[in-house]
């Protein structure tokens, strides 16, 4: 099986000391990403870790698609304790931080201990340096950025960042990279903060070479002249289809379409679009630079989920507006689904949908925890009983969109998700629309035949976040492919992903997870059977959890020195 190579790079930021440690072993049998993420992570962080404590760990990490030159691989991932779920989480980033990781000669980075004063960590193939930076307190993700380029000479695509969000602990805080690029979902920006880590820049020079097959051209070929209106629209192109089988969430979750859908909708973003933008050498280039000619605004986007979050879930319909709210969570670093579902859920209890003035001052807020925005930083879960509203959440993080209550495949898989409400861990909703061939389609009702399919898709979808791959070379990647791009058969990738699935559960079954976790805020028809089904097919427990004997051979425990 193909996999990153290069040592860990572990970094105590409290000690101000960084090591490397030859990792061979682990890489040949996790690749990279979200695997090796999760394997270090379950094995390093203790399980009775503070998200927010000096404890916890983070883990940086690559694959091996990140040495080659195809579309589908600018991107990669970061995992670490959330404290936003209180699980162990993997947030996966685009743009065009994955190479220039590479470039370090690492395979993964891992960052622990806390700070007593902020700094900036300088990851390079010549070592760490650290740089106290208390003048940089507070400084929003552009400033932070404009730092780095004016005094290291470093493009923010070299760059991690936290805005203010992530140095005051919003429990929905991103790590952002390249600016408006997010490892956005659990809150990894406020493990940063609490690490008193304002950014973390990636350089070097590195020459480790990893073979890709020639297959490898012949996808980008495909993904250049590809004519998906995803290349026109991104995620925003299945805004009105959404809208119209009632997948969309609107009114903080109370209806599942919006009468305003015109006013946001992917042809609404196509007409903001000024440029193409891509993350590093993708030729599919699905990305949204987005200005409105007439008030100056620029951001990039809104993507689909927050484009609900802002858009109609808040009650709002024009896209100027939608993009501000964009562009105020890219400035301050926070999760624009979780900030969004979050604000809308303050809108419900002050019944205020549509007042925009208000929700632009409410992320600011939030950002800062001023006033109201200081219960807000704690998201739904934590604070739906104070408004007064439902709890729209899974495991604790705030839904995306494909709503589950018509896509009930894609709701099983909210609720199984080891990251809670998150619609990219098994990304059932494709199939259900259907956005998928005739025959790989389910009936968007009821759950039969879906468990198994929940589980698969799971599956291989912690080997994208491992590969490291684009979720959205789905067209372009079968089976076969990537059998032949990672040299490896699919039944054994399959194994694999499920594996980091069940040491994220196991983790998570350390902090008091199970069964009881796996729900959803509404009812689905025979959704305990399909539970019971979903269990049976992984072999775990009826009660949600893995069994020990999976885990007994050493991994699932901190070091003793921890
Ligand atoms: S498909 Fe879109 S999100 Fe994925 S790597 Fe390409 S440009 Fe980035």
């Amino acid at each position: 099986m193909k996999h990153v190579r290069g040592p860990l790079c572990s970094i105590d930021v409290g000690e101000r000391t960084a090591e490397t440690e030859d990792i061979d072993d682990l890489l040949e049998s996790y690749i990279g990403g979200r695997a090796l993420g999760t394997k270090l992570a379950h094995d390093r962080i203790p399980f009775d870790a503070d998200p927010l404590g000096s404890d916890n760990r983070l883990y940086f990490a690559t694959g091996p698609m990140q040495y080659s030159t195809m579309s589908f691989t600018g991107r990669m991932s970061a995992t670490g304790l959330s404290p936003l779920t209180d699980g162990l989480l993997s947030s996966n980033a685009g743009g065009f931080l994955s190479r220039n990781f590479t470039g370090t000669g690492y395979s993964a980075v891992e960052i622990t201990g806390a700070s007593d004063e902020l700094v900036i960590v300088h990851v390079t193939d010549e070592g760490v340096e650290f740089e106290a930076v208390p003048e940089l307190e507070e400084a929003t993700v552009p400033e932070t950025c404009e730092y780095l380029e004016d005094e290291h000479d470093l493009g923010s695509e070299h760059t991690t960042v936290i805005g203010p969000a992530g140095e005051n602990d919003v429990r929905f805080a991103s790590i952002m990279t390249s600016e408006e690029r997010a490892f956005g979902r659990g809150g990894l920006g406020a493990v940063l903060g609490s690490k008193n880590v304002k950014a973390i820049t990636f350089d070097g020079d590195s020459t480790t070479e990893i073979e890709i097959p020639p297959l490898q051209m012949e996808i980008h070929g495909e993904a250049a002249n590809s004519d998906s209106p995803m290349r026109d629209q991104g995620t925003t192109s299945v805004a009105e289809y959404a809208n119209m089988v009632e997948a969309l969430p609107s009114y903080y979750f109370s209806e599942l379409s919006f009468e305003g859908i015109e006013g946001v909708s992917g042809d609404r973003v196509e007409e903001k679009k000024y440029k193409k933008g891509t993350c590093s050498s993708c030729a599919f280039a699905c990305k949204l630079p987005t200005r409105d000619e007439e008030s100056g605004l620029e951001t990039e986007g809104p993507e689909f989920e927050t484009l609900m979050a802002f858009g109609p879930n808040s009650g709002v319909d024009d896209i100027v507006d939608v993009m501000k709210s964009n562009k105020l969570c890219d400035v301050y670093g926070l999760d624009a689904i979780s900030c969004g579902d979050t604000v809308a859920a303050y809108l419900a209890s002050e019944d205020e949908f549509g007042n925009v003035d208000l929700i632009h001052d409410l992320v600011e807020k939030i950002a800062y925890r001023e006033d109201v925005g200081d219960t807000l930083a704690e998201g739904v879960d934590r604070v739906h009983e104070e408004l007064g509203v439902e709890n729209w959440s899974v495991k604790g993080m705030e839904f995306a969109a494909h709503d589950g209550r018509t896509l009930n495949g894609q709701g099983l898989a909210f609720a199984t998700s080891n990251r809670g409400a998150d619609h990219m861990y098994a990304e059932f909703y494709p199939y259900e629309y259907p956005l998928v061939d005739a025959d790989d389609a389910f009936d968007k009702s009821g759950l039969e035949g879906k468990p198994p399919k929940v589980v698969e898709l799971e599956n291989i979808n912690a080997i994208k976040d491992s590969a490291v791959f684009c979720k959205f070379s789905r067209d372009f990647l079968s089976e076969e492919r990537m059998e032949t791009l990672l040299d490896a058969d699919y039944d054994e990738l399959l194994a694999l992903g499920g594996e980091v699935v069940a040491m994220e559960r196991h983790f998570n079954n350390q902090r008091g997870f199970d069964r009881s976790d796996d729900r959803l805020p509404y009812e689905l028809p025979e959704f305990e059977q399909g539970l019971d089904e979903y269990y049976a097919e992984r072999g775990w427990n009826d009660d949600g959890t893995v069994p020990e004997a999976r885990f007994e051979s050493g991994s699932g425990a901190a070091p003793a020195d921890d």
